[in-house]
């Protein structure tokens, strides 16, 4: 038996640093100290959706390390289950992040354990779900194997296709909630900008394009609603999207509809851009009010 929210996805310790410049190939720069922090998508995603008083369990893999356990310590403390979580001889995933003082990010993620996880590891997971959240960082086979025996299961889905990648045509039709930002949907559209209505020519019934401060657009075959974002004062927008795609899934277990779920999403990611971290900055229901 798994949760109402069943998250899919990527567990990963970030490692950031400050840095003045990076390195250039054979340079050595001298940085900040590093923080390391628990993040992936996927265990942000659960974070989130847990803080706000769902029942949410993880489809992850971590090593049996430090990381694995800084990772385990945080899906925990937020109360996602973590019975799904398979401990499996690679290392934890790590995302190396440098800032500097423009304040770009600079990524390069070692997915590790995370690719081990296997479509076989979803069979049995999914029985009792309302609501499968994927993303990527992942093995796709894994994600797509997801959608699919969810779809057949009438568990709804929701992708949040990030990083973006191509996903088989007939599990994009069987999605009931494609989740992208701006930049992915108009790759995915093979477009110069992001046009939210024609994801939707893709296969799946709804899409949700996020568009950081400005908020998102829903697209169902109903039409077109632009829902905006609260004005607030940026601290750190890393993680802002898992934060978003976690509230909407917790809405949708409760059966709102597509926009009413966005609306509420939208009000959990705009708080977590106004304070550090990626999880430590997602709210607790209660600092909503
Ligand atoms: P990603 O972080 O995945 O690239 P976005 O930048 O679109 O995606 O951010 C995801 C969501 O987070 C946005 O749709 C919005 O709801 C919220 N968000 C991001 N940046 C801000 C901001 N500066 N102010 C308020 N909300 C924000």
């Amino acid at each position: 038996m798994t949760a109402d929210v069943l998250v899919v996805g990527s567990a990963n310790a970030d490692l950031v640093v400050a840095t003045e410049r990076r390195p250039a190939g054979g340079e050595t720069v001298l940085a900040g100290d590093t923080r390391t922090l628990p993040g992936g998508k996927g265990a942000n995603t659960a974070v989130a959706a847990a803080r706000l008083g769902a029942d949410v369990a993880l489809l992850g893999a971590l090593g049996d390390d430090g990381h694995g356990r800084l990772l385990l310590d945080s899906l925990r403390s937020a109360g996602v289950r973590t019975d799904l979580v398979r401990i499996v001889d690679r290392p934890t995933g790590v995302a190396y992040i440098t800032v500097t003082p423009d304040g770009e990010n600079a990524i390069l993620v070692s997915p590790g354990a995370n690719y081990a996880l296997r479509p076989a590891d979803v069979d049995g997971a999914l029985s009792g779900a309302k609501v499968l959240v994927a993303s990527l960082e992942v093995p796709l086979v894994t994600v797509e194997h997801a959608l699919t025996a969810a779809a057949e299961a009438g568990v709804r889905t929701v992708l949040n296709l990030s990083p973006v990648a191509k996903v088989a045509t007939g599990v994009l039709a069987a999605l009931d909630v494609l989740v992208v930002n701006e930049h992915e949907a108009a790759w995915l559209l093979g477009t110069e900008s992001a046009e939210p209505a024609r994801l939707l020519e893709l296969g799946p019934r709804s899409a949700v394009v996020t568009r950081g401060a400005r908020g998102v657009v829903v697209v169902t075959r109903d039409g077109v609603t632009e829902v905006p974002s609260p004005q607030v004062e940026v601290v750190d927008t890393t993680g802002a999207g898992d934060a978003f795609t976690g509230a909407l899934a917790v809405a949708l277990a409760r059966d709102a509809s597509l926009a009413d779920a966005a609306r509420g999403a939208v009000r959990v990611a705009a708080f977590s851009v106004t304070r550090h971290g990626a999880q430590p900055s997602y709210p607790h229901s209660s600092e909503l009010q």
